[in-house]
């Protein structure tokens, strides 16, 4: 049978106005860089995967959330108190960011919640920066930690629905043109099934195989 934990919230954190840190007492859960546990809306039985962002270190656990409105999970959990226990899978995944041979250059690519692994892999392996981060939000303020984000390797940005603030208008997969696509470059992909395939195909006709390109969809839905 599944072992189930029972951890309490420390705190929640808001970004922009639909996405916000969950943070979580850790209490020595081990987990691997990548990996996602199922949280679960209160005693129910509905849960949902979320991907670990905070770092193999941290005495804490912390995820990064869209709050959907009416959404089963996202919802309950975005209206927990510090102090009230939240019931949590045991980890899983197969997704590595970064998991590249020693030595090998990489890239990342996230949209929205996305970043989530990819944070992980920052706060769990800061020695072993990515070439670029690609970053695709909906609004700046979605952008999760930016300023933190951006000393730990070069960042660009891309903000769909907000003009003149700076960075790109539009949509993240309008940066790759601007990628150095190293030989033995590894490719990761996090967030919305749309992008993941449009980079797919943009980095399969630049020549790069399907074996560098490492994929975790979060959402089936348009990106704008
Ligand atoms: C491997 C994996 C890792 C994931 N990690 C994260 C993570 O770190 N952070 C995170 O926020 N989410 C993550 N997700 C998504 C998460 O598991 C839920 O699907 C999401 O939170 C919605 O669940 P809900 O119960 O709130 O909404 P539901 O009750 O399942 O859905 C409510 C409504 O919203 C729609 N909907 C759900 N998501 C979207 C969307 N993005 N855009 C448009 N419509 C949508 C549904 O179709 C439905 O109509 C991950 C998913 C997978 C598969």
């Amino acid at each position: 049978m599944t072992e189930h934990h029972y951890l309490p919230v420390r705190e929640i954190r808001w970004f922009g106005a639909g996405i916000y840190e969950l943070r979580l007492d850790r209490r020595g859960l081990a987990f691997t860089p990548g990996d996602c546990f199922a949280l679960f809306a209160g005693d129910q039985q509905a849960s949902r995967p979320y991907s670990v962002a905070s770092g193999v270190a941290d005495d804490f656990l912390a995820f990064i959330i869209r709050r959907m409105p009416g959404g089963e999970v996202s919802d309950y959990l975005a209206g927990l108190k510090p102090g009230d226990q939240v019931k949590v899978s045991p980890p899983f995944g197969w997704f590595r960011p970064g998991n590249a041979a020693p030595g090998m250059p990489f890239v990342f690519v996230a949209t929205g919640t996305g970043i989530s692994p990819f944070m992980c892999h920052f706060r769990s392996r800061p020695e072993q920066p990515p070439d670029a981060l690609l970053y695709g939000v909906r609004e700046a303020v979605d952008a999760v930690e930016l300023d933190w984000l951006q000393r730990q390797c070069p960042v660009k940005l891309a903000v769909s629905r907000e003009r003149d603030n700076g960075y790109h208008h539009g949509r993240v997969t309008d940066l790759l043109p601007g990628l150095d696509l190293r030989a033995e470059s590894q490719y990761f992909l996090c967030g919305l099934d749309a992008m993941i395939d449009e980079v797919t195909v943009w980095l399969e006709r630049q020549g790069v195989e399907l074996s560098r390109i490492h994929r975790e969809c979060f959402f089936n839905a348009d990106f704008d």
